[in-house]
């Protein structure tokens, strides 16, 4: 299960998120057999959902995040609602690249930094929100402060990484998140942005200290409220038969014919749905 640590700092002048993602990471690395650079995208990305989804306001709002880049990892798409369920894919996530000029995961590369962020949001209103923003670096945490800036006109600022292990799973993800409230003064937005500056290898420091630890380092005088985020698909039964009985009963008695049998496999959590001839009589309320 991740953790995510919410609180106020400087006079409640500046909301703070503390994150550790880790589980959820290998969660997707499990399902999707992810090589550990798109294990790094695809865990920043599902970092920074994990923290969006704490501000759903209700369990069945949703909202989904789709990375449009030009890399070798194809699309990145994530989900999650306001139970603080989390779940993700990448378009390739056998793609590969050599270590960056840094010597780290090239997760600007696989993403690639041309391209689109979109953000959809179903707060059960009648239209969903929609927020677009062009990609800054595909490094992520730059492109989700491109899309706050300018789809939401929110400041924000985010340290968020992932690191992976010689067996090629996660050893530590996640993030700091902070965002000004409306009243903030432009002291505490000097002082928060010097504040994640010191957290340039968040990665390791989860890896080392845990989000506890860094709170106890850095932010031991601030009560946090601690909310659970944890990569769950909320594939079901009856969300497949809905996506089936909208092929039409032709399409459907045709492939059963031929292949003995429908298999929907869910791309977010590997979860196979097999229908035989009985079970689409059945869907078709025959
Ligand atoms: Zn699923």
């Amino acid at each position: 299960m991740g953790k995510l640590f919410k609180t106020l700092i400087f006079d409640g002048e500046i909301s703070l998120s503390v994150i550790d993602s880790t589980d959820i990471v290998n969660e997707a690395i499990k399902f999707h057999n992810l090589t550990p650079v798109c294990a790094a995208a695809l865990g920043r990305v599902l970092t920074v959902t994990a923290f969006m989804s704490s501000s759903l306001k209700h369990e069945d709002e949703r909202l989904s995040v789709t990375i449009e880049g030009d890399g070798k990892g194809g699309q990145i798409v994530t989900a999650c609602d306001g139970k603080m369920h989390v779940r993700g894919l990448i378009g390739n996530p056998f793609a590969d690249l050599p270590l960056n000029s840094k010597g780290k995961l090239d997760v600007g590369g696989i993403v690639g930094k041309n391209g689109s962020i979109t953000v959809i949001k179903n707060l059960g209103l009648k239209e969903p929100y929609v927020g677009r923003c062009d990609l800054v670096s595909g490094e992520i945490a730059e492109d989700f402060t491109a899309y706050y800036a300018y789809s939401e006109q929110q400041p924000t600022a985010m340290a968020i990484g992932v690191l992976i292990g010689r067996d090629e799973t996660c050893i530590g993800a996640g993030g700091i998140i902070i965002q000004p409230m409306p009243n903030c003064s432009e002291e505490s937005i000097v002082k928060a942005e010097k504040l994640i500056g010191e957290f340039g290898d968040v990665s390791a420091k989860i890896h080392s200290i845990g989000a506890e630890g860094i709170i106890k380092e850095y932010f031991s005088e601030y009560d946090f409220t601690e909310y659970n985020p944890s990569y769950v698909c909320n594939c079901s039964k009856e969300y497949i038969d809905g996506i089936l009985i909208t092929l039409g009963e032709d399409e459907l008695y045709d492939t059963v014919e031929k292949e003995g049998k429908i298999e929907v496999c869910c791309h977010f959590c590997d979860k196979k749905y097999v229908y035989y001839k009985k079970d689409v009589d059945k869907l078709l309320g025959k």
